[in-house]
């Protein structure tokens, strides 16, 4: 364990292009340092110049990740939350939209005194800050530059490294960098060249790297490694291999058998490292080889593009190896249910999965899925939309109020179930105010929130609490004006937060529960979300009692 106070950095590159899997490298890293013991800390730096992800497109940006303080961020803060097991901050993922806006902001507060503001060192001063706030009380802080070495928008991040190579001890710092070793199949050769154009880039923007980390579809022979070595001037046990594996979680694994964390502990002074990865590559073993398994059908509308339901996909995967089972996602898209009837998607699953969403495209299909769930007794999860539909469900066919649906589909309905609350106290004890007319991106209720559970429900079991903490990203709520309805003919309130209808269940149903959070954004490897465990746990003896 380092005895120094001084936080040490890791920062992490990419070359070559994009999509090769640097987040998860960098939570490897992350992971393996930790299990030696250390307070590692990470940081995503994002050059794109948008504010924050909260408005970009799912398509364009896969999942929105929200953060315990409620920061809508980049979706590899969730990797580094489920790799590491620790709930991160808005103060671990910043853009360069944000960077400009404080800067300025501080101009024309006069804060630079008359000054002609630069990218040096105006720019550069503000993310060398940002950098250091986010390593505060960790010995060691792991930075992720977003996008690909030469990218304009990444420069001004750059530099800041190469700066703070300048301004802390030798030891203090280790620059990583990411690259592609393609494999030509005509020619039967991996080949070095991208690499080591990417690492001249570098070094003409002053940046040495002290470790390569090669992302490769086939085991790069030794004498490769020997090559790239010596062309791109790192030692030979600093040239490490990515290939592609089954699972994420096995990377920190592939990482530690290549004696990863030698030189980085030479580069950091760390010492001699040893890291427990034991609880880590049994629950490995269990995603890979699974003894068991069960079949759930996930009801969404994004289907193109699975990565808007990555904290969810990944929660059931932690579910399933803490179960030792496979989870089998069936995807079903909500708008096929329309037109068809749910029993020709739904009759070969053991559970019903009803994910959340915005928007009124795909909602009479969950509807349905959410039907056929109730009425044929199958463990059932909604979650966000997913329990509101349940309710506007509930309400539609066994309360036979046909209108019932959602403020958000309808702003003029006779009969919102779901309603949006004009006032409401945000997770920092603000009054926020909300309107049908309120820009988006501002109003949604964001962030962890304390939830109440009842006795003897479904959820009070799953969690063996009576005060849980989820996160949230929603604008509309249940209405309460319902309650007594719902709950006489036996949708029962399981869940609240300050007056607020966090979950509901359904008494006469072996599991059937809808939850205004987001349950996946907490799940991690090592401690699955217990709201989702629950589900794969009841799904799987769903599977076993059909058998
Ligand atoms: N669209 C709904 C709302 O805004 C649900 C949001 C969600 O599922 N994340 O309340």
């Amino acid at each position: 364990m380092s005895s120094k106070q001084q936080t040490k950095y890791i920062f992490v590159t990419g070359g070559v292009l994009s999509s090769l899997g640097k987040g998860i490298t960098a939570a490897s890293i992350g992971t393996l340092l930790k299990h030696a013991g250390f307070r590692v800390g990470v940081l995503k730096l994002d050059p794109y110049i948008n504010v924050d992800p909260g408005t970009m497109s799912p398509l364009e940006h896969g999942e929105v990740f929200v953060t315990k303080d409620g920061a809508e961020t980049d979706l590899d803060l969730g990797h580094y939350e489920r790799f590491l097991d620790s709930s991160l901050t808005q103060n671990n993922n910043f853009t360069t939209g944000q960077v400009y806006k404080t800067v300025i902001e501080n101009e024309r507060q006069g804060k630079y005194l008359g000054k002609t503001i630069q990218i040096v060192p105006h720019i550069t001063n503000e993310i060398k800050e940002r950098i250091v706030l986010a390593g505060e009380g960790k010995d060691i802080l792991i930075v992720e530059l977003g996008g690909t070495t030469g990218d304009m928008e990444g420069m001004p991040f750059l530099e800041t490294i190469h700066q703070m190579k300048h301004e802390l001890g030798k030891s203090e710092l280790m620059n990583i960098h990411v690259t592609l070793l393609p494999y030509i199949r005509t020619a039967g050769e991996l080949k070095t060249k991208p690499t080591q154009h990417s690492v001249q880039e570098l070094r003409r923007l002053g940046i040495t790297p002290h470790m390569l980390i090669l992302r490769s579809e086939k085991r790069i022979p030794s004498d490769i490694k020997r090559k790239i070595a010596y062309s791109c001037d790192v030692d030979e046990d600093s040239v490490i291999e990515a290939v592609d594996a089954p699972t994420i979680y096995e990377v920190p694994l592939l990482f530690m058998a290549q004696d990863i964390l030698e030189p980085i502990a030479k580069q950091l002074e760390l010492g001699e490292l040893k890291p427990n990865m034991q609880l880590w590559s049994d629950l490995v073993r269990k995603i890979i080889e699974p003894t068991k398994k069960t079949k759930i059908a996930f009801v969404g509308k994004y289907l193109d593009l699975k990565e808007s339901y990555k904290s969810l996909t990944e929660a059931l995967i932690h579910a399933g190896a803490n179960l030792d089972t496979q989870v089998e996602i069936k995807w079903v898209d909500s708008e096929k249910i329309e037109n068809n009837t749910a029993k020709q998607y739904l009759v070969d699953c053991d559970g019903v999965l009803v994910a959340g969403g915005f928007g009124e495209r795909g909602v009479e299909g969950k509807i349905k899925a959410i039907q056929y769930a109730r009425e044929n007794k199958i463990p059932f999860l909604g979650i966000c939309l997913g329990m509101q539909l349940a309710m506007v469900e509930f309400a539609r066919h066994v309360l036979g109020i046909s209108e019932a649906t959602s403020m958000e589909f309808n702003p003029e309905t006779k009969e919102p179930i779901i309603y949006l609350i004009d006032e409401f106290i945000d997770a920092a004890g603000a009054k926020q105010i909300r309107t049908i007319t309120s820009p988006k991106g501002g109003t949604l209720r964001l962030g962890e929130y304390e939830c109440h559970t009842l006795e003897g429900s479904k959820l009070r079991e799953a969690y063996g609490s009576s005060t849980i903490y989820e996160r949230h990203r929603h604008r509309y709520e249940a209405n309460p004006i319902y309650r007594e309805r719902l709950e006489s003919n036996g949708m029962i309130v399981t869940g609240e937060s300050d007056g607020l209808i966090e979950a509901v269940e359904i008494k006469d149903h072996p599991w059937f529960l809808g939850v205004q959070f987001h349950p996946e954004f907490t799940s991690r490897l090592q401690n699955p979300n217990p709201t989702i465990l629950a589900f794969v746990k009841t799904a799987l003896s769903h599977t076993d009692g059909a058998e």
